[in-house]
């Protein structure tokens, strides 16, 4: 497995003939989640490359870069052990040089909502850094978690407008033996907040059932139903939605034959930690 801390490293890399190549963007501390997507990327290219890179730009000013979890021998072996042609590894400075003025890229209409009203500078970093990942890697596939829904939709309008030559893949979200999703963030709970984490999973598994279960068709119901069992759980809740799967947008009634289903999504925090979660619906 090639180690690449420089953009040129890569370059060099990428200029020898190898094949199809399949790369996995992740921020490390990598957990069966990020192993699942090194997994679903080899059956989509002959390689498969991957990122570790703590993005301080997607990191508000109040947000949690520093503690950020950073074992990277650790997840250099996990690399390994998948069998990765390369992993990237740079330094903050490689990628954002002091002398280059900041670019400013994001979309707007899926931007500022749910997430974007929490963190508003943090899609226009996801989309600065995963633009200048996919220009240094040049990948012909790249693989997403489902678990950041906003991000991954956010991702494939990028790739879109700017008509990169990169096929977006999006992933299950894989999950602990209780249903909460797995995160780098986990390892912060305590044992009491881990107990109270499974909150967001009730909540989307409490949307589910009403939605396809007892054939609930207003979004608000849903929504005040999700938030109360966040509530029960002791989570702080920053939002609990219902909305279109493509647009994002809030949804007048649930009519899953119209929109071809709902998205479900969930954001609380438990002390300093932030989780999220969601769900596809019907
Ligand atoms: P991160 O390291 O948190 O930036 O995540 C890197 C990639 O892994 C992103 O595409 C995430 O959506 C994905 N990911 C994170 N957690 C999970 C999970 N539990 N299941 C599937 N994919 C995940």
């Amino acid at each position: 497995m090639f180690i690449a801390r420089t953009i040129a490293a890569v370059r060099q890399w990428r200029s020898e003939p190898a094949g199809s190549l399949a790369f996995v963007p992740t921020m490390g501390a990598l957990h069966e989640g990020h192993l699942s997507l090194m997994r679903q990327a080899k059956q989509h290219a002959d390689h498969v490359a991957a990122s570790i890179f703590v993005n301080p730009t997607q990191f508000g000013p109040a947000e949690d870069f520093e503690q950020y979890p950073r074992p990277l021998e650790r997840d250099l072996a996990l690399c390994r052990e998948q069998g990765l042609a390369m992993v990237f590894v740079p330094e903050a400075d490689e990628l954002y040089p002091p002398h280059v003025l900041p670019l400013q890229m994001d979309v707007p209409d899926l931007s500022h909502l749910l997430e974007g009203e929490h963190r508003p500078t943090h899609f226009a970093g996801v989309c600065r850094v995963v633009a200048k990942l996919f220009t240094i890697v040049q990948p012909d596939v790249a693989i997403f978690g489902q678990k950041d829904y906003q991000q991954q939709a956010i991702i494939r309008q990028m790739v879109q407008d700017l008509a990169l030559p990169v096929q977006i893949i999006t992933a299950p979200t894989i999950r602990e033996p209780d249903g909460l999703a797995m995160s780098s963030r986990n390892v912060h709970l305590d044992a009491t907040q881990r107990q109270h984490a499974i909150g967001l999973y009730k909540a989307l598994q409490q949307a589910k059932q009403m939605i396809e279960t007892m054939g609930e068709t207003d979004p608000q119901t849903v929504e005040q139903a999700m938030d109360q069992v966040m509530q029960a759980h002791h989570l702080q809740v920053d939002y609990a939605a219902i909305r279109h799967p493509q647009t994002l947008q809030p949804l007048d009634a649930i009519a899953p034959d119209l929109t071809r289903g709902v998205v479900a999504l969930v954001a609380a925090r438990l002390g300093p930690v932030r989780l999220i979660d969601n769900m596809l619906i019907g």
